[in-house]
């Protein structure tokens, strides 16, 4: 699991959607000369053929990317408002970004825009005595868990490993400021502009750029040790390790989280001499003591065969580096890290449904044998217990999805070039989501938006129940749709 602070933490012009498509040639150099006079001297602005401008904005995804005509690389709050002016004066669409890291189908309908670059507004401050952590609208997750850990302190994740103990990352914000459409810069607590503070919790994309936010930290667990567990099996496991999932997930201990991946395994292969195919990880981790961990992973040692496993007591801030047998240094565990063309799919799960999680692992498996430029795909689940989640009323957020018991996500890539389309693959990522979709006792199609593609139904990304307050409220913060670039509402619902 790896992400960043900025929009995790909000799930953390005249213009309308149909119109972002259209080029803009005559506003770019009205914006640029905008830019360049409004700009303080620590920012810049970047045109293509500019040294930075490749890498400003090349995202980590490049399926379905939005494309720029102008970076404005901001570092500081008067930049932020100049870029926002220059480009609603301009009639340019723009996007905020910093590390660029999720994915939205949508996307694409934004061409020829402005990048708003925060990169380099990404400060971290601790006070470790008043056990809070203030992060700029930029900063990355494992600079905030890096700061913490040496402190001796810890933050939940957005939907992570610490929510059964601590709940989710939204839940811990105190504070924060976000510059509104308007330009205007606005303290949100629970009682100071509270609808926003609700709004913000699950879609604050949406309504302006959140320049910082307080987040409450929490004590380390004893020792600051993590027992991490890693299983390798073949996915002709997978009947068996469903079903203990399904047994045991409703009741994990809130310490627990479980995070699975299937993918198409070429050691695997050469081990056994037998056909390629895929290989079924599970990582368990359990933030507490080794012997209780021990306890409460003991059901996935009686899934067999096991190829391989591994316990290892890991510091939490060195997790994402170690589970699934990583050694501490993969390249890919690196945010920075470019995948290509990769597109993601998700779904909310509130019960294991044994037999469609088979037929979904019989699916995967095919689409990576049959089609090898997809053998880069990975399928993943994320269990974590929900104790201290579900203990935070559900009205408290805009964020619908406090009930799930886990999380589906598929990672598709499509390896090295474009020309392989979903037609070719026999639309296999719509239907695998649809095998769990179907089944997973939830209302139709719901999905946490991290995870989430882009061609949902507007009711499975924010939840029905939660729009119409989330249209009133963007009616009243950005009528005109500034801020629509991923996952726009809608000014009124129904
Ligand atoms: C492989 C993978 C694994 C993931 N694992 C997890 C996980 O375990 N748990 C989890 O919770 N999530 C997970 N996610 C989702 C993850 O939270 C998002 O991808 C990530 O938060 C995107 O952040 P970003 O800053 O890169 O925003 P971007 O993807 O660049 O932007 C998304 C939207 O947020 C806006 N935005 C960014 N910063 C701000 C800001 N400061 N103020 C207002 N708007 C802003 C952007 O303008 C844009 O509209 C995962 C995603 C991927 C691809």
């Amino acid at each position: 699991m790896y992400f960043s602070l900025g929009s995790s933490a909000l799930l953390l012009l005249t213009l309308t959607l149909e119109s972002w498509a259209l080029s803009f040639p005559r506003g770019s150099d009205e914006l640029v000369d905008c830019l360049k006079s409004s700009l303080s001297p620590s920012g810049s602005v970047q045109t293509p053929g500019d040294p930075l401008f490749v890498n400003d904005t090349t995202r980590v995804s490049s399926y379905d990317a939005p494309s720029f005509k102008v970076v404005s690389q901001v570092t500081n709050e008067d930049d932020v408002r100049a870029s926002i002016k220059c480009a609603t004066s301009a009639n340019i669409p723009f996007l905020f970004t910093g590390p660029k890291h999720g994915f939205y189908t949508g996307f694409e309908k934004l061409q020829n825009g402005l990048e708003i670059y925060t990169a380099a507004l990404d400060q971290i401050t601790v006070d470790a005595d008043a056990n809070t952590i203030t992060v700029a609208g930029a900063g990355r997750f494992q600079d905030v868990v890096n700061s913490l850990y040496a402190v001796g302190k810890n933050i939940r994740a957005g939907i992570g490993r610490l929510q059964g103990l601590y709940g989710l990352l939204i839940d811990s914000i105190l504070s924060l400021y976000i510059m509104l459409p308007n330009t205007t810069v606005v303290e949100v607590t629970k009682d100071k502009n509270p609808d926003l503070f609700w709004g913000i919790r699950g879609a604050g994309f949406n309504f302006g750029y959140v320049l910082n936010a307080t987040y409450r930290v929490y004590d380390e667990v004893p020792n600051g040790q993590n027992l991490n567990a890693d299983f390798e099996y073949p996915y002709t496991a997978a009947n068996e390790f469903y079903q203990a999932l399904k047994d045991e997930a409703p009741k994990m201990p809130a310490p627990l989280c479980i995070a699975t991946s299937l993918q198409w395994s070429p050691t695997y292969n050469k081990i056994d001499g037998v056909m390629p195919q895929t290989t079924l990880f599970v990582n368990a981790v359990y933030a507490g003591p080794e012997s209780e961990g021990r306890e409460a992973v003991k059901f996935l040692e009686g899934i067999s065969p096991v190829l391989r496993k591994n316990y290892t007591e890991v510091p939490w801030n060195q997790l994402t580096q170690n589970a699934f047998f990583l050694k501490g240094d993969e390249a890919i565990l690196n945010c920075a890290a470019t995948y290509g063309e990769r597109s993601v799919f998700g779904a909310v799960i509130n019960q294991v449904d044994v037999d469609a999680s088979v037929q979904m692992t019989e699916q995967f498996n095919y689409l990576v044998t049959k089609y090898p430029q997809m053998r880069g795909s990975d399928n993943s689940m994320y269990f974590c217990a929900k104790q201290a989640v579900e203990a935070v009323p559900e009205d408290s957020a805009a964020y619908a999805w406090r009930g799930a018991l886990g999380h589906q996500t598929w990672g598709y890539l499509f390896e090295g070039n474009s020309s392989t389309s979903d037609a070719l693959i026999e639309y296999l990522p719509e239907k695998i989501r649809s095998t769990i979709a179907d089944t997973a006792g939830t209302d139709g199609l719901e999905v946490y938006i991290g995870f989430s593609n882009g061609d949902e139904p507007i009711e499975s990304v924010f939840g029905k129940e939660k729009l119409p307050r989330l249209a009133a409220l963007k009616k009243k913060y950005d009528p005109d749709g500034l801020f629509n670039a991923y996952h726009p509402l809608p000014t009124s619902y129904p």
